[in-house]
């Protein structure tokens, strides 16, 4: 079978053989990577591994600080503000589609936000056309790839000397970015690392200059960094799932070998969309996501067949999401060209029988 969620999304076959190879005795300690103490020597390997092998694969600098956080992207909504919003207190913010929105909806109620930069007219279909940065803005916030309606941001937009705040839950490790393009950058685990609930944060060292007064002692980024994202018990086992994943894509050649595998993925499922008057999407074709691919049928009320003839023949998790409706296909780093291909070829058979 194959999972086109968009999160919880599939992981590595091999990744999950590993997990239940190691699940009652991980790394000759006797006991499960979730039984362990994360204090302890054993649990203290697997997160510092975890942490240089992903140093490795996004060539992070030194000068940042990589940290492992609860709460999913949706904490970092409103730990963003919090933390970072606290010179002239106004933050700009860049809508592109759903999660902007929700970034934007949770950011407002800490501090002054401006939208710099709007999609919605062209109803997500592009990226801004242009932009209306405050360059006294603490931060610029941007969602480089919008999962619902499978936006890409073909280049970032020149923010100037203010820092650029991304969430890229649905991109982390899909292809290579450049992390001193980025002030922050957080990423929920559940699409190309790992299990929900765990969020990554990369942040750069001199951003870390406290939270506001009243913050919640968790969402404190220089109080988690000094505590090696250790406040508290942090999710472990997500942690160490997150360590496999890093170890996978080091061993399929990293970040640069996954890019080329998923432009492939991504030309074969947009030519077969394109290469018919049957599928459609609506995104120009410049701003389209490498990861997650809306498509509607022309006759929508051929959806819900759709949807469970490709669940009888293994291909999963096909329909839109509830504010968009139609079909979405993720094709993360764990999706091979092989089940892209099976999707593009029941594709072209609904069509012949339905078309
Ligand atoms: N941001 C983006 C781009 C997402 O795709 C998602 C979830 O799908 C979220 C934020 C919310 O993540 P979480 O459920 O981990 O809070």
């Amino acid at each position: 079978a194959w999972n086109f969620s968009a999160g919880p999304a599939m992981l590595p076959g091999a990744v999950i053989e590993r997990i239940q190879e190691e699940l009652p005795d991980t790394n000759g300690s006797g006991m499960s990577a979730m039984e362990m103490s994360h204090r302890g020597a054993d649990f203290r390997h697997i997160a510092e591994a975890a942490e240089a092998d992903l140093r490795e694969l996004m060539a992070i600098p030194d000068d940042y600080r990589v940290l492992f956080l609860q709460g999913g992207a949706t904490a970092l909504f409103s730990v963003l503000p919090l933390n970072l919003a606290n010179g002239s207190g106004r933050a700009d913010y860049v809508r592109t589609g759903h999660w902007s929105s929700k970034a934007i909806a949770e950011g407002r109620r800490f501090c002054q936000l401006h939208i710099a930069g709007d999609s919605e007219e062209n109803e997500y279909t592009r990226v801004p056309d242009d932009y209306d940065f405050d360059p006294g803005a603490d931060y610029v916030h941007v969602t480089p790839n919008e999962t619902i309606h499978g936006l890409r941001f073909p280049d970032l937009p020149d923010t100037g000397a203010v820092p650029v705040v991304a969430d890229l839950s649905s991109a982390i490790l899909s292809e290579p970015i450049n992390v001193r393009d980025y002030g922050l950058i957080y990423a929920g685990a559940q699409k190309n690392i790992g299990p929900a609930g765990l969020c990554i944060v990369i942040v750069r060292e001199d951003l870390l200059t406290g939270a506001r007064e009243g913050t919640p002692a968790l969402m404190d980024l220089k109080a988690q960094a000094g505590a090696g994202s250790m406040l508290n018990t942090p999710p472990t086992f997500a942690w160490y799932v997150a360590g496999l994943v890093f170890q996978w894509l080091k061993a399929q050649g990293g970040v640069e070998a996954m890019a080329h595998r998923n432009r492939k993925k991504a030309e074969l499922l947009y030519g077969a969309i394109d290469g018919s008057d049957f599928y459609r999407n609506p995104v120009v074709p410049a701003c389209r996501s490498l990861m997650n691919v809306p498509f509607f049928l022309a006759d929508s009320a051929l959806e819900d067949r759709f949807k469970s003839e490709a669940r009888d023949l293994g291909l999963l998790t096909l329909g839109g999401h509830r504010a968009v409706g139609g079909l979405r296909a993720s094709i993360y780093n764990a999706m091979p060209l092989e089940g892209v291909q099976a999707l593009v070829d029941f594709m072209a058979d609904f069509e012949r029988r339905y078309g």
